[in-house]
Order: structure tokens, then sequence, then C-alpha cells
């Protein structure tokens, strides 16, 4: 069954960028061309594996490792992984990324930009809302920083694409990259 080698996929983005959007309509996409695809985001890892990590550098820097340890189990089994948390550290996605390089498994950072201003707009869990009044703290782009990557491996602009535009730009690299095949597994 494992013709292709898992991949992580590492959305990175602000609050609202729209990480798990894309994630979700890649995953329905991928499953009808791929077995073997894990969705991971911020609400099944903070309620569960991380619950009893805050938003501090180095609880967030644990909660990257943690993620990225599973992803690499995943991406291991061969599996593609969709993993979205905000991961605000460049530091912090690095070492994911080594983590998977160091064993040969590949790491896929998309950097999910938008705009503050435009995911404040969107602000789909009206979490912006709370950190501006302060019912939040530690929040990225509010009150803690968000350091974008310098050379992620896909840059999509959320701000000014549609979903559309952005699940074509993705499936296009991954189809370039031969981390999924160009057609459907079972016609070979
Ligand atoms: P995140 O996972 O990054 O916190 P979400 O995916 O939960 O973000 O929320 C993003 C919101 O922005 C959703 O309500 C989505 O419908 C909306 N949105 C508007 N335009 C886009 C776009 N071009 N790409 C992705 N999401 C978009």
């Amino acid at each position: 069954m494992t013709k292709y080698k898992g991949a992580t996929i590492w959305f990175t983005g602000l609050s609202g960028s729209g990480k798990t959007t894309i994630a979700i309509a890649l995953e329905s996409m991928l499953v009808e061309r791929y077995n073997r695809v894990y969705r991971l985001d911020s609400d099944n890892i903070r309620l569960g594996i991380s619950k009893d990590l805050g938003f501090s550098e180095r609880d967030r820097r644990e909660n990257v490792r943690r993620v990225g340890e599973i992803t690499k189990f995943f991406s291991e089994a061969g599996f593609i992984v969709l993993s979205s948390i905000i991961s605000p550290y460049r530091a912090h996605r690095n070492e994911v990324r080594n983590l998977h390089e160091s064993s040969n498994l590949k790491f896929i950072e998309v950097f999910v930009d938008c705009s503050l201003s435009e995911a404040e707009k969107r602000d789909p869990k009206r979490l912006y809302e709370k950190a501006r009044k302060g019912e939040i703290k530690h929040f990225t782009g509010i009150d803690d920083p968000y350091e974008p990557p310098e050379k992620p491996d896909i840059h999509l602009k959320t701000d000014m694409s549609t979903l559309e535009e952005e699940i074509a730009i993705v499936i296009e690299y991954f189809e370039y990259h031969q981390i999924i095949c160009a057609s459907r597994l079972d016609e070979d």
C-alpha cells in the first residue's frame, strides 16, 4: 500500500489565517486519492496530549515538540499528516523540520499568510475580541509575537486568494514533488 512515502505538512500562521479551513478541505480531497491521511489541529491537541501546557514561549515550544513527534510517527507510517497549529516561533518550527529531515522524512512548511487586520476581522472563534479585552493573555499577534517563516516551502496569502486557489497551489506542489501521484493510486 505504501507506494508513496508519508510527509508532514505543517501549516503555520496567525489564528484565523485559514490553517484549519485549508487542512480540512485538503483532507477530504486527499482521502479520495490517497488512503492514509491524518489531520491534527490545536483543538484536538490542546484538549488532550498538551492539556497541561499554557502559552508561554516554553510551553509553546513543548507543544510544538510533541506535535512534531506525533507527526513524525505518522509520516514514518506512510501517512500524509496535516498539522495546523500556530507555532509562532521560527526556531521551534525548525526543530520539527530537523526532527523529520534527520530521519529522511519530508517536512513541508506552509505559511498561511494573512494580515492581522484581516484575521481579526474574520475572528471565527471570537478570540481576538477576547484578547483585545484582555480576557486572553499571550495571544499571538496581539500581545505575543509571530515570526513568519523566512523560506516556507509553500506561501499562501489567504487575504488575497480564494480557498480553491490555495488548494490548487498545494496540490500542484504535492504532485510536482511526488508526495501524491497525479492520478488515483488504484488506477495503476
Ligand atoms: P486557523 O485554523 O488559522 O485559526 P480557521 O481556518 O479556523 O483559521 O479560520 C479561518 C476563517 O477564515 C474561516 O472562517 C474561513 O472560512 C475564512 N476564510 C476566508 N477566506 C479564506 C481563504 N481564502 N482561505 C482560508 N480561509 C478563509
